[in-house]
């Protein structure tokens, strides 16, 4: 039985996810070979000092998924949809499907149609459903059953793609698998086994059996960077599994990767805070964090709020 989450560990997988996504955040849709032109990500790291680091969509619909686990203690979809909603920043770089899809849900519209007839009839197979849902996986880290029906569930006001679903449950499951790995050697081959378990598509069944044929850093081009969930959530993945006890090397290398940079080192970010916890998020990152009406210190609020939760069980 693994010991339960700790506060740092819920404040590293918001805080995390938050910088990582803000850093990504100005090289989004730049190809990776250009952006390794400009020089590798660890550069682009290691002077942030100048600017405050303003998250995305990602980290903003992540907080109405956190807001909705503690107002119900579940994801109730209607609820989730009203957070999703009420938080709607357009700044914030949402996908047109999202836009779409949100505007009509402040507007009064029914999600369950929106999300269902959206992109030719099919549902969107983006990554924006796994790219908001780390948290619930942390939250429920004891019971993986509930982690994927939860996770499942959370996909619903905007994703119906079967592969969209799909990729909620296994960053989910992942960021539980990281959350349970804390304070032990992380066993790669032992983490992908365990997630290969919950793949239903023929898209991430492939991916994961790939990912546990190779060796730690080996090419990443399988797995893609694009904002199709099948071309990234699994390049994030094996991001964090590559070095799962160093939080700046993992966010780098998904960041280098380049396209879909914000969602790429947000998802990383996620998981290396869920296992290394707050305080190996380097100090001066954190610092450059914005702060605000949802900034820093209330991504803070809502990491002890989901740790109370899960205390009280
Ligand atoms: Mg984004």
């Amino acid at each position: 039985m693994s010991k339960p989450p700790t506060l740092e560990q819920f404040q590293g997988c918001l805080i995390g996810q938050a910088v990582a996504d803000a850093l990504g955040a100005p090289w989004e849709g730049m190809p990776g070979d250009l952006l390794a032109e400009l020089g590798p990500a660890e550069r682009i790291v290691a002077h942030v000092e100048q600017r405050e680091l303003r998250y995305t969509d990602d980290t903003q619909m992540m907080i109405g998924v956190v807001e909705t686990l503690l107002a119900h203690g579940t994801i109730d979809v209607d609820a989730l949809a009203a957070a999703f909603a009420e938080n709607y920043d357009p700044a914030r770089g949402y996908g047109s499907g999202a836009r779409q899809i949100i505007s009509a849900i402040g507007a009064g519209e029914d999600w369950r149609c929106l999300a269902a007839t959206i992109f030719n009839g099919e549902g969107s197979l983006g990554n924006g459903a796994a790219m908001r849902v780390a948290p619930l996986g942390v939250l429920f880290s004891h019971d993986l059953e509930r982690v994927v029906a939860e996770a499942a569930r959370s996909s619903a006001p905007t994703h119906t793609h079967p592969i969209g679903i799909d990729s909620a449950r296994l960053l989910a499951v992942a960021a539980a698998l990281a959350a349970r790995s804390a304070r032990k050697r992380f066993k790669r081959g032992e983490f992908l086994e365990a997630l290969l378990s919950y793949a239903e598509t023929d898209e991430f069944q492939w991916q994961i059996d790939h990912a546990l044929q190779l060796e730690p850093f080996e090419s990443l081009i399988a797995f893609g960077n694009s904002v199709e969930a099948h071309r990234s959530v699994m390049t994030s993945i094996v991001c964090f599994c590559d070095s799962p006890d160093d939080y700046s090397a993992a966010i780098c290398r998904a960041l280098g990767q380049g396209n879909d940079a914000d969602t790429l080192a947000a998802m990383t970010g996620a998981l290396a805070g869920a296992r290394l916890g707050l305080a190996k998020i380097p100090t001066q990152l954190v610092q450059c964090l914005e702060e605000g009406e949802q900034g820093r210190s209330y991504l803070l609020i809502l990491a002890e709020r989901l740790w109370q939760l899960a205390k009280r069980g």
